[in-house]
């Protein structure tokens, strides 16, 4: 068996161990005579899976009391709806710092819910930067500032989470979550799909304030309130077992591994391998980002033509890497390294690029 140089943008990397245990537990977990899948979502084996992933995401994060931790269905694109609909109430206004597509995704949604305003935004200047912090344009009535604090798709990602604005910052961390400390109590909410750090698509993290969570006008459905997943522990429905039960695994992964500071070191060590390469390159290859913005989950380039980008890619492939083409709509080439790529796949890819550089230059 050869496992892929996996540097899919997003259902991504898995650890090796994580599926393996899983393959192991498959057809008995827990002594039960069943897979995870077929439990009962009630019964005592699937709750302690289910408590066990929520502590350890409160461990992990040091999430604060005075704050739920979620498991829901829908992704984070849901949440761009959903967040609104239960947080902003009428006569009030949301404030969003434009840093690329999924923060202008998360806008045009919040838009049908309600009042919102932009604070600041990159898009004129191709989402290559984070915008300066004391250049937005904050005001105390935004009911929160929405970021999207690592940006899929161009490869930028904010420096810096701990923050002191007017507002509670509400963070769409889909690709960057458990990557590095968060200090989660300047934070009104996090949210994110947990297909890129997390484990498998099927289940977002929702991290809310307390005090947010029973704030939906009485119109709004069961299924789309907070406090109606609050009050059951996220088991007002079946939740997706399964994922849930691979998110769990992946935070022992997590743990066993120093936590997220031992993460954010290894992240640090594997971005570094890459973005060395392109400044070394001479200009070979040609980072997406701004230095000061650069994402440690996704690194985006192109190289001197688009010509040269399709051999890239072709010859990428041939060798054995997987899901370096950019995002259709940026194009170029991006290696997404999230926590679960190895070090190793990130030193094949440099050595690969090296080597490309040297036959193609
Ligand atoms: C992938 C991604 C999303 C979309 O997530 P879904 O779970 O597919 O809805 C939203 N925001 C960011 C930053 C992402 O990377």
């Amino acid at each position: 068996m050869s496992r892929a140089y996996n540097f899919n943008a997003g259902p991504a990397a898995l650890p090796d161990e994580v599926l393996e245990k899983a393959q192991k537990e498959m057809l008995d977990f827990n002594h039960t005579g069943m897979s995870v899948m077929e439990l009962s979502h009630r019964s005592t084996d699937y709750e302690q899976v289910h408590n066990q992933a929520q502590e350890r995401l409160r461990t992990l994060l040091d999430i604060p009391e005075d704050y739920e931790v979620l498991l829901l269905q829908g992704g984070a694109s849901l949440q761009f709806s959903m967040l609104p609909m239960n947080v902003l109430q009428s006569g009030e206004t949301a404030n969003y710092i434009l840093t690329g597509s999924w923060s202008e995704k998360a806008l045009k949604e919040a838009q049908m819910i309600g009042q919102t305003r932009v604070g600041a935004s990159a898009k004129d200047q191709n989402f290559t930067h984070i915008p300066d912090v004391d250049a937005l344009q904050l005001d105390s009535r935004d009911k929160y500032v929405h970021i999207t604090t690592n940006n899929t798709i161009f490869g930028t990602q904010w420096q810096e989470l701990d923050y002191n604005w007017l507002s509670p910052v509400v963070a769409d961390m889909s690709s960057d979550i458990l990557s590095r400390p968060v200090p989660v109590s300047s934070f009104g909410a996090i949210y994110a799909g947990a297909q890129k750090n997390l484990g498998p698509s099927g289940v977002t993290v929702v991290i809310v304030k307390k005090e947010w969570v029973s704030q939906a006008p009485g119109h709004t459905p069961t299924m789309l309130r907070y406090d109606t997943h609050a009050e059951k522990n996220s088991l007002f429905h079946t939740p997706p077992t399964f994922a849930v039960y691979l998110l769990n695994e992946v935070l022992g992964w997590v743990e066993e591994r120093g936590g997220v500071l031992g993460m954010q070191q290894r992240n640090k060590e594997k971005a570094a391998m890459l973005y060395d390469t392109i400044d070394g390159s001479g200009g070979f290859y040609r980072g997406h980002a701004e230095t000061d913005s650069r994402s440690s989950m996704n690194v985006t380039f192109n190289l001197p033509t688009e010509e040269l980008n399709k051999q890239f890619l072709a010859e990428a492939k041939q060798a054995g890497f997987v899901g370096l083409n950019g995002h259709r709509s940026v194009g170029g080439c991006r290696a997404s390294i999230y926590n679960a790529v190895s070090k190793e796949s990130c030193q094949a890819l440099q050595d690969f690029m090296l080597t490309f550089q040297k036959n193609h230059q």
